[in-house]
């Protein structure tokens, strides 16, 4: 038999610690309202920004395509597994971000690792901020290249950080766009401007930006209107505010061709359904034509941060549908979220490793199907929290 007391030791501090995670059930579909265990529970802590996950013109496109093209993929997109649907979209979203090209992935997770390993190699250097998603992390740890990490958003120490860069070492500097626990912006102008002082590359990951920011929803890089030289290599994610499945890199040619020969998770892993990629079709074109979806997320932050000024609540710099509130340790959170939901709301407790230690909060994401009367509900649970 094989020897696991040690996993049982881990998973027991893990409770003791008030980490130990667990899964809810849920038998609904994605929206406002959640049903889980037969109740039904009013929904802050989906990435589904702009409720397109259930739009039934992105359900009848994926049910047109299933029809056309059944469901699975069958293979890699280097064996046979590139469809129509996938290579529509790639164009689609070429156009979107303003790139050359575009190359699909199967997660967000997967391109991050994928692509900092194929531009990046033993002897280059990458530099990442502080509070990176996990799949940035692990990419840069995973490419071989040397591994630094200054400190959140701090252009000085990032500054320091690269003093010692040889003239012919390759370079990355890695960044969120729109940071995915603490909901503020990286300092794209100045980070794109030491990144071209310094010939490195700059890595833009924002998943939580794409639908919600820029004048056609194509996130932070539009609306600080980065163009391709500026930020060359452009990663977004499509199960977030797009409300479907899989993730991209935006970026020139050469970077894309490059990705396509040496991307080891790109070549080596199934196609995402082409049914799926047909979908995100459909709901590309609601991101880029429902501004409203945008004006409406931004009145509801807006609603949401003067009433929780108004109950002393401390919120972070954010402007965007992520709203944390920071409350301590890791027992703080859990009963927080659990007074919440006992009331029927449903708000994640966002615990370490995700978050610093000492910084468990309560992530608070908004829809645009969200109501002002939602908000409200929220804001006068939130007072009644126990202090
Ligand atoms: C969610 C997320 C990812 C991972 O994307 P998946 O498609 O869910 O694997 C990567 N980066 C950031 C910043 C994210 O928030």
């Amino acid at each position: 038999m094989v020897k696991q007391n040690n996993l049982l030791a881990t998973l027991d501090e893990l409770k003791q610690a008030n980490l130990y995670r667990t899964r809810r059930i849920i038998d609904s579909a994605q929206g406002v309202y959640l049903r889980v265990d037969g109740r039904k529970l009013l929904n802050f802590c989906s990435n589904d920004y702009l409720g397109l996950a259930n739009h039934p013109q992105v359900i009848e496109s994926f049910k047109q395509a299933v029809d056309k093209y059944g469901v699975g993929s069958g293979s890699a997109h280097l064996v046979c597994g590139h469809g129509y649907e996938h290579h529509a979209l790639e164009e689609e979203l070429a156009d979107f971000t303003g790139r050359e090209r575009v190359l699909l992935f199967s997660t967000g997770y997967m391109a991050n690792l994928g692509v900092i390993a194929a531009l990046m190699g033993k002897g280059g250097v990458v530099y990442e901020d502080k509070l990176n998603h996990a799949s940035l992390l692990d990419g840069g740890l995973l490419s071989g290249a040397k591994f630094k990490r200054y400190l959140h958003n701090d252009m000085h120490n990032l500054q320091a950080k690269m003093h010692g860069l040889m003239p012919d070492q390759q370079a990355m500097i890695v960044t969120d766009g729109v940071f995915s626990m603490d909901g503020d912006y990286a300092p794209l102008e100045a980070l794109s401007e030491l990144a071209q002082q310094q010939g490195a590359y700059l890595m833009v990951d924002d998943a939580h930006g794409f639908g919600g920011l820029g004048a056609t929803g194509a996130g932070l890089v539009e609306q600080c209107q980065l163009n391709q030289q500026q930020v060359p290599v452009l990663v977004g994610t499509l199960g977030k505010a797009f409300g479907t499945s899989g993730a991209f890199v935006a970026g020139s040619e050469v970077i894309i061709e490059t990705l396509i020969q040496k991307a080891r998770t790109y070549i080596y892993t199934t196609a995402l359904p082409p049914a799926i990629a047909a979908a995100t079709r459909t709901s590309l074109q609601f991101v880029i034509n429902d501004s409203w979806r945008r004006d409406k997320l931004k009145m509801l932050v807006q609603r949401f941060q003067t009433g929780a000024r108004q109950i002393g609540l401390d919120l972070m710099p954010s402007e965007s549908a992520i709203q944390p509130i920071v409350l301590g340790n890791s027992l703080q959170a859990l009963q927080a979220s659990e007074h919440l939901l006992q009331q029927g709301l449903w708000v994640s407790a966002i615990r370490p490793p995700t978050v610093p230690e000492g910084s468990a909060r309560l992530r608070i994401t908004f829809s645009a199907q969200h109501t002002e009367q939602h908000i409200d509900q929220l804001l006068c649970a939130l007072e009644g929290l126990p202090a």
